[in-house]
């Protein structure tokens, strides 16, 4: 079957929402994005839904794009036919007659919106199902997990039939949610956290710390590109905030606190995260963070890091293990570019034993005694670089559907 249209399902929040139009709006603008080079298609809108009239376009390369955006629960290739038995009939069985695997098993869900349609939705299972077992000889009905399952939607516009049902990205429209701060290391679990977070609808700025000259340009640009990739989700350039911790950094490991190094550090991040974020209005900080990972991500490390800042710090992979992490950047992207063998800041001075449990006025008096620390943090603040960057395409893997998180 060649599809005519595609409908574009969207979560609960869209029907029963607070912010229904915002939402509806920020859909539209982010399906019209992608459909920029399909220019045959014509989108609309109605009862909820969203509809791609796709007149020779290509499904395939659309329904790509889609199940990308944010916000989308699920979307259906599907064939129009008029309001009336025989070309409901038809249509039924062109699609059934051409599947790409001649199924064993099937069945039929009639939906009847448009209430004085002469037969009800029982009477059309029968009146479909009949007319598709007379011309396929070897099909059978199973009421119970078919093959196919052939769904015939009558709408007051026109008679929808279809079988596929595609998973979308689920989640929030990139941006409905507020704006929140992404700290952004080269690691693997910064980009999906930063991923997970966009999912959920909130609008991100990143921040990278970089210590330059020690860590090289290379590990500048490793940053970037995951800066970059991340943006192909939003469907929106995303702001990168490279801020130099050059000194900030320097003065710690002269502090001789060498157990202590990782948890400075991780505090003065925050606080200069905080104050970039307020600049940009955003109400939130998101890391990395997975529980246990390292010794900065034990509880007690970071009830001592956190203690620094007002701001939520949100850490959508504390209780993910590191596997599924390691999942989600291939899924999305991200982990290639995350492996690759450049220094971060964090790695050029790692004591051999950070604290697991480090002591907050242990941690406070290091940071008093340092005098310069404040102006080294407004210094930070005041010279971040800003670079804005925006996606070209990205491979993005297939999902297997084995798991559950798309
Ligand atoms: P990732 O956690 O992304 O794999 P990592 O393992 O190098 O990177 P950790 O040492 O686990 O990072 O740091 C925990 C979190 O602190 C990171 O996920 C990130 O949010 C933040 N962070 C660490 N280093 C930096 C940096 N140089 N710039 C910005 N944020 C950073
Ligand atoms: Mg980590």
């Amino acid at each position: 079957m060649k599809p005519d249209l595609i409908i574009i399902r969207f979560g609960e929040y869209m029907v029963k929402g607070r912010n229904r139009r915002q939402f509806e709006k920020r859909m539209e603008q982010q399906i019209k994005r992608v459909l920029v080079p399909f220019p045959g298609t014509i989108m609309s809108h109605a009862y909820g839904r969203i509809y791609i009239t796709l007149h020779d376009e290509s499904y395939d390369a659309i329904a790509k794009q889609l199940s990308l955006i944010f916000g989308i629960h699920s979307f259906s290739p599907v064939k129009r036919t008029a309001n009336e038995l025989e070309a409901i009939r038809a249509a039924a069985l062109d699609l059934m007659t051409t599947l790409p695997q001649e199924p064993g098993t099937f069945k039929v869900s009639v939906r009847r919106v448009q209430k004085d349609f002469p037969h009800d939705s029982q009477e059309m299972n029968h009146l479909v199902g009949s007319h598709v077992l007379r011309a396929i000889p070897n099909l059978k009905v199973k009421v119970k997990e078919p093959d196919v399952e052939l769904r015939v939607e009558i709408q007051p516009e026109g008679t929808y039939v279809f079988n596929e049902v595609v998973q979308g990205a689920g989640g929030y429209p990139y941006g409905t949610n507020g704006k929140a701060m992404l700290l952004l290391s080269g690691g693997i679990d910064s980009p999906v956290a930063g991923y997970l977070s966009m999912r959920q609808g909130l609008e991100i700025e990143a921040i990278h710390f970089h210590s330059y000259p020690f860590t090289s340009e290379k590990a500048k640009d490793k940053v970037i590109d995951l800066a970059r990739r991340l943006s192909h989700f939003s469907g929106v350039p995303i702001k990168l905030h490279l801020v130099s911790f050059t000194d900030i950094q320097t003065a710690f490991a002269q502090s001789n606190q060498e157990t202590l190094v990782i948890t400075l550090m991780r505090r003065a991040m925050l606080r200069i995260a905080q104050r970039l974020a307020e600049q940009s209005w955003a109400l939130g900080l998101v890391t990395g963070d997975s529980l246990g990972q390292v010794a900065s991500q034990t509880l007690g490390s970071m009830n001592v890091i956190g203690r620094t800042v007002e701001l939520p710090l949100l850490r959508p992979l504390i209780m993910t293990d590191k596997n599924e992490i390691i999942r989600i950047a291939k899924q999305i992207g991200t982990y290639e570019t995350s492996i690759l063998p450049f220094e971060d800041c964090c790695t050029l001075f790692v004591p051999k034993s950070p604290s697991t449990n480090p002591n907050l006025k242990i941690v406070q008096r290091v940071e008093s005694s340092i005098q310069t620390l404040d102006a080294m943090i407004d210094e930070a603040v005041a010279t971040a670089e800003i670079i804005e960057l925006r996606s070209e395409s990205v491979n993005v893997q297939e999902d297997d559907g084995s798991e559950e998180w798309f």
